[in-house]
C-alpha cells in the first residue's frame, strides 16, 4: 500500500529535503548505506571480504541533470578503483554504476556523455582486474543502457548488466544476453513502472523471475542472482544442479544490511556471495526504494521518530 507512495517520493526534491533534514534519519540510513564517504565504507568492505564475501561498490547518486555532476560521478568511480588497486581488493571487489549519475538523461547527448564516462571507468576496472556492472533504472533507460553495454563489451567483455523480471521485455533480453562471457544480474525491479510495460502483481513478477532465471542458467553466460527471496535462491540452486554448473560459474548477490545471516549461510555452503555496498552522501533515492520494498522497514523508520 505504501510502496507506490514511497517510490513516488523517492523522486521528489521536496521530500528529499524533509527526510535528509530529519535528525533521526541517519541511524536508519546506516542500516542500508555503508558510509557517507569511501573510507568508512572500506572498513565495512574489508570486514566482508575477509569473511569470504565478495562485494560490488556503488558510489551513490542518480538522476544527474548537469555535465559537471556527471563528470564528478565518473571521477568518484576512478578514485574508487584507484583505491581498490592500492588496497589490493580488485579480486573481491567490483563496481556497480547507475548511468543516470553519468549524465544519461542530459538533453543534449546524454547517452554519449554517459558512455564516455563509463568507458573510462571500465578501462581502469579492466586494468586492475575487476569489472563494472551497469545497474538498471526505470524502463525509459533500458534501451540506452543495453546499447552502452553492447558498446563496452568488445573491449570489456566482463561488463555486467541488470535485468528486471517485472518488465515484460526481460525474457527476450535474457535470451539475448545468455551468451558466453556475459554477466547478468537478475532482480525483480525496484522502480514504479506502468502496467503498459511491467507486471504489477508480485506473483507475476516472481513467475517471470523464475522464467528468466531458467533462461540464464541454461545459457552460456554468468548468472548473478540478485534476490533475498528464499524461494528464488532455492530455485537458482536447483537450476545450477540441473545444468551441471559448478559453484563459481554463477553467483548470488544481496544488498548491504539485508538478510546478512543468509549471505553468510550461502558463502559457508561454498556459494559465491556478493554484497552490494552503497556509500556516499546522495543516499536518498536508494534509501527510499529500500523502504518501499518492505513495510517493516518503513515501520522501523517511523518508530525512530518516537520519543525514547
Ligand atoms: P522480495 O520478494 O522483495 O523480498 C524477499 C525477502 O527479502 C523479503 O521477505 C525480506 O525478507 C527480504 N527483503 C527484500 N527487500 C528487503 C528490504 N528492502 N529490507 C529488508 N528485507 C528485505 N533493482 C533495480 O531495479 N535495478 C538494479 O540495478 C538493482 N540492483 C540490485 C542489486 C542487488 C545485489 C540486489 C539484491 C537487488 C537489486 N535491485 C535492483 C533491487 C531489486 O529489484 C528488488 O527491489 C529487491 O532486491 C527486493 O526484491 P527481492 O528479490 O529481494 O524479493
Amino acid at each position: 500500500m505504501f510502496g507506490p507512495v514511497l517510490l513516488a517520493a523517492s523522486r521528489s526534491d521536496r521530500m528529499r529535503r524533509v527526510v535528509a533534514a530529519a535528525p533521526v534519519t541517519r541511524p536508519v540510513v546506516n542500516r542500508f548505506v555503508a558510509g557517507d564517504a569511501l573510507h568508512p565504507a572500506l572498513d565495512r568492505v574489508r570486514a566482508l571480504t575477509t569473511g569470504g564475501l565478495d562485494v560490488t561498490l556503488d558510489h551513490l547518486g542518480e538522476d544527474v541533470t548537469d555535465r559537471a555532476t556527471a563528470h564528478a560521478t565518473r571521477d568518484a568511480y576512478l578514485r574508487l578503483l584507484e583505491t581498490l588497486r592500492e588496497e589490493k581488493l580488485g579480486a573481491r571487489a567490483e563496481v556497480s554504476v547507475k548511468l543516470s549519475a553519468f549524465g544519461q538523461a542530459l538533453p543534449d547527448g546524454g547517452h554519449d556523455i554517459a558512455l564516455e564516462g563509463v568507458r573510462q571507468v571500465a578501462e581502469l576496472a579492466t586494468s586492475i582486474g575487476t569489472t563494472v556492472t551497469l545497474d538498471m533504472e526505470d524502463h525509459t533507460t533500458v534501451d540506452s543502457t543495453l546499447a552502452i553495454l553492447r558498446e563496452l563489451r568488445p573491449a570489456h567483455p566482463n561488463t555486467g548488466a541488470v535485468l528486471q523480471s517485472y518488465l515484460f521485455r526481460t525474457e527476450d533480453d535474457a535470451r539475448a544476453l545468455a551468451v558466453d562471457g556475459s554477466r547478468v544480474r537478475l532482480v525483480k525491479g525496484a522502480y514504479k513502472e506502468p502496467a503498459s510495460v511491467a507486471y504489477q502483481d508480485r506473483r507475476e513478477v516472481d513467475k517471470a523471475y523464475v522464467r528468466a532465471l531458467r533462461i540464464l542458467f541454461e545459457g552460456d553466460g554468468y548468472p548473478m542472482v540478485g534476490s533475498h527471496d528464499p524461494r528464488m535462491i532455492a530455485i537458482a540452486q536447483d537450476l545450477a544442479a540441473r545444468n551441471h554448473r559448478a559453484a563459481g560459474s554463477y553467483e548470488f548477490q544481496m544488498l548491504y544490511g539485508i538478510r546478512t545471516a543468509e549471505q553468510r549461510r550461502l558463502a559457508d555452503e561454498g556459494e559465491r556471495m556478493r554484497v552490494y555496498v552503497p556509500y556516499g552522501a546522495d543516499w536518498y533515492g536508494y534509501f527510499m526504494r529500500r523502504l518501499a520494498e518492505r513495510p517493516a522497514n518503513l515501520a522501523f523508520f517511523l518508530r525512530s521518530f518516537a520519543p525514547s
